[in-house]
């Protein structure tokens, strides 16, 4: 039924269903590692909650999760608190629910004279880095926003994140912790023949490898990073773009496919480019992230309960299925 179509009643019946599906869903994805389905399935399902508590806000809680980063920290790891939380993103699907955040941004900020950098959206997890007078003191997971787990020693064996700054700056910086497709592959073949259950995807295998408790387990796992947020209040850096130059020059490993784009118009045709890409990329993207550039423009938007206002994932239709299936004994 469309939702425009919908009793109350009826609303009422179908947000429970969909809570209790995603809930369960999102348990699978982010505390086991072990999502049951697609995340096109996820993504449909929640877009529909999303409409109806737009349709009949009187059925928004809480709890919804529509409302809360979908995870929790739910590990044995010691527990980290973040200020500010690390959010989550909108996303959309289409060119036209782009150029509405578009619309929206510059209505907000009532100038037409705003630039967007554009980056890929890496298929990882998000982390935490906290350096103290240039060294690497702590490394936590997003969680559920508020509260991550403490990752620090097996952040410690990632190689590509710096140990020690070539200056002694206090300060934090968030990225993406993610696993390149042959790390993926060779860990994914190690485990079959070892008879253990193989990850449904990079980033499963990237989330699981890094919330271990013995840091030997991720070192052998072999992750790597791309950072792009700046959690600082540094004058000379007032940029999206500037913020990512700032980080590779202090040796962070940053992502070298980004573009700061004058019009919305010219974000299609980065997706179009990435579209073709991606599948020869050394890791996983599933979109575009499409930011406000300026930091203060930034502020002047902020967030909802559950994303900043300044970003947008454009996400890439799902790929064909990539469901393997083995052992399959035919008898004619
Ligand atoms: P998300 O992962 O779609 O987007 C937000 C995250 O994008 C950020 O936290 C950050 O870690 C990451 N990111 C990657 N590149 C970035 C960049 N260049 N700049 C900024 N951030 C970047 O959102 P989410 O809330 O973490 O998860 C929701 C998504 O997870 C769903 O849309 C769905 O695809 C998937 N999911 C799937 C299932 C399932 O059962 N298959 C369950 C739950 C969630």
């Amino acid at each position: 039924h469309p939702v425009s179509e919908l009793t109350r009643q009826q609303a009422q019946v179908e947000v429970n269903q969909l809570r209790e599906k995603l809930d369960q869903w999102a348990k699978e994805y982010y505390d086991e590692d072990n999502p049951s389905v697609e995340d096109y399935i996820y993504d449909q399902n929640y877009h529909r909650l999303q409409d109806i508590e737009k349709h009949f806000p009187e059925l928004i809680s809480q709890d919804s999760i529509t409302q809360r980063v979908g995870a929790s920290a739910s590990t044995k790891l010691e527990k980290i608190t973040h200020t500010p939380p690390m959010l989550s993103m909108s996303d959309v699907f289409s060119m036209d629910e782009l150029v509405e955040f578009d619309k929206r941004v510059k209505k907000q900020l009532q100038t037409d004279d705003v630039s967007y950098n554009v980056e890929l959206k890496i298929d990882g997890l998000a982390l935490s880095v906290v350096y103290e007078e240039g060294k690497l003191v702590q490394a936590s997971t997003r969680g559920d926003g508020l509260i991550g787990e403490n990752v620090t020693a097996n952040v410690q064996t990632i190689k590509d994140v710096p140990k020690t700054l070539p200056e002694p700056l206090s300060i934090e910086f968030r990225g993406e912790c993610y696993m390149p497709k042959k790390s993926f592959a060779d860990l994914n073949k190690k485990r079959e023949q070892e008879g253990q259950q193989i990850f449904a995807n990079p980033r499963n295998a990237a989330a699981g490898s890094l919330r271990q408790l013995d840091s030997a387990v991720t070192k052998s796992r072999n992750l790597s990073t791309f950072f792009y947020h700046w959690v600082s209040t540094d004058e000379d850096v007032t940029t999206q773009v500037e913020a990512l130059n700032k980080m590779t020059e202090l040796g962070l490993s940053t992502n070298p496919d980004s573009i700061e784009v004058q019009s919305i118009n010219d974000v299609l045709k980065f997706v179009e480019e990435y579209e073709q890409k991606r599948d020869s990329l050394p890791y996983g993207i599933d979109g575009v992230v499409v930011k406000v550039n300026r930091f203060d423009y930034q502020q002047q938007l902020g967030n909802t309960v559950k994303v900043p206002r300044w970003q947008i994932a454009y996400k890439f239709a799902p790929e064909e299925s990539k469901t393997v299936v083995r052992d399959i004994q035919w008898t004619v």
